[in-house]
């Protein structure tokens, strides 16, 4: 890799790979995000193409063996089978992950976890009734707005194309169809988020996700309805809509979209997951970054504080079992 320059530096501690940051980082974040794998498939197209064939080949008919079990089950009905796929399952998960999060912040334990949180100070435990509230938001927004535009998304696709086909996508137009729903939600996100920003639309609007300084798992969906509409749904369903991707496909990103917005929030940077200090730290500051991936923020300049803060140097896949609060600590003064 390139050397450090003079001009690059004259900013910033002194810190190890500063020079190669940036851009490049917020990409491959990106690509970890989407599933690392579209990346190593352009670098290495060839073998890695003939392997993953070979992988697919293999668990390909099993999974192509339960998408027909599940459509003669749903008796071909396809709608009932995209509310399940689209809806019921990634919900499912959402559910799952935060149910455990609850425990963990109006617990307080296990400090095998809490031990990860990232403003150390707060939410130590949650108030009780706070998360009700949240949680009877978040039920609100899912019921009455994510369900009948889900539905909506049926209509669409189903005119667009045919998101039940019997035969299941290949692998690799799976990667590729991710890492688009990726790119769109960034776009869509970033700007729609920024737009809310806007002192006439954050005081009605956003004003509420932000009650939240120190943001938990279930805090991802606790938003003002024209803001889960604008920035939650229609970010992450304009990619399965403009791709006509199968339910499978689009199943899985709702998923994963879920899961990442989810981890984003939950406070706690924890080994193997991605990194959640960005949108934390968004939280923590109202006016730093906007985006899911960080390549927008990149190119408009919104995360220049951040970068300058001990949670960018925080912001990096946590491979090891100590806490970055503690490998990477605060400054011993309270600055800002
Ligand atoms: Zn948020
Ligand atoms: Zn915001």
């Amino acid at each position: 890799m390139e050397a450090p320059s003079t001009s690059q530096q004259h900013d910033r501690r002194s810190r190890p790979q500063e020079s190669t940051g940036g851009l490049w980082d917020s990409v491959k974040k990106a690509a970890f995000v989407i599933g690392s794998g579209l990346f190593f498939l352009v670098a290495f197209r060839n073998s890695v193409t003939w392997h993953l064939q070979r992988f697919w080949g293999a668990s390909g008919d099993f999974w192509q063996t339960q998408w027909t079990k599940l459509y003669i089950a749903f008796n071909g009905n396809e709608a009932a089978l995209f509310i399940f796929g689209a809806m019921l399952v990634p919900t499912f998960f959402f559910w799952l992950v935060n149910a455990f999060l609850m425990v963990v912040d109006t617990t307080g334990k296990p400090s095998v976890i809490t031990r990860y949180r990232i403003q150390t100070d707060k939410n130590n435990p949650v108030d009780p009734e706070r998360l009700r509230q949240a949680v009877k938001t978040v039920l609100f927004n899912q019921l009455f707005l994510s369900v009948p535009l889900v539905v909506l998304t049926f209509s669409l696709m189903q005119w667009r194309g045919e998101p039940c086909s019997p035969e299941l996508p290949t692998f690799h137009w799976v990667l590729l169809e991710l890492a688009i729903c990726g790119l769109l939600e960034e776009i869509l996100f970033y700007y729609s988020h920024r737009l809310f920003h806007h002192p006439t639309f954050y005081k009605h609007i956003h004003k509420i996700h932000h009650e939240w300084t120190a943001p938990v798992g279930v805090v991802s969906l606790y938003a003002h309805p024209v803001e889960h509409v604008c920035s939650n749904m229609l970010p992450a369903l304009i990619g399965p809509i403009l791709l006509g991707s199968h339910l499978a496909t689009t199943s899985l990103w709702f998923t994963i979209a879920l899961l990442v917005t989810t981890v984003s929030h939950c406070g706690y940077h924890l080994p193997l997951l991605p990194s959640p200090e960005f949108h934390d730290f968004h939280h923590l500051k109202f006016n730093q970054c906007y985006g899911v991936l960080g390549v927008l923020d990149r190119l408009h300049g919104t995360d220049d504080k951040f970068r300058k803060t001990k949670a960018y140097e925080r912001h990096t896949l946590l491979l090891s079992l100590t806490p970055l609060t503690e490998s990477i600590p605060d400054p011993p003064k309270k600055s800002e």
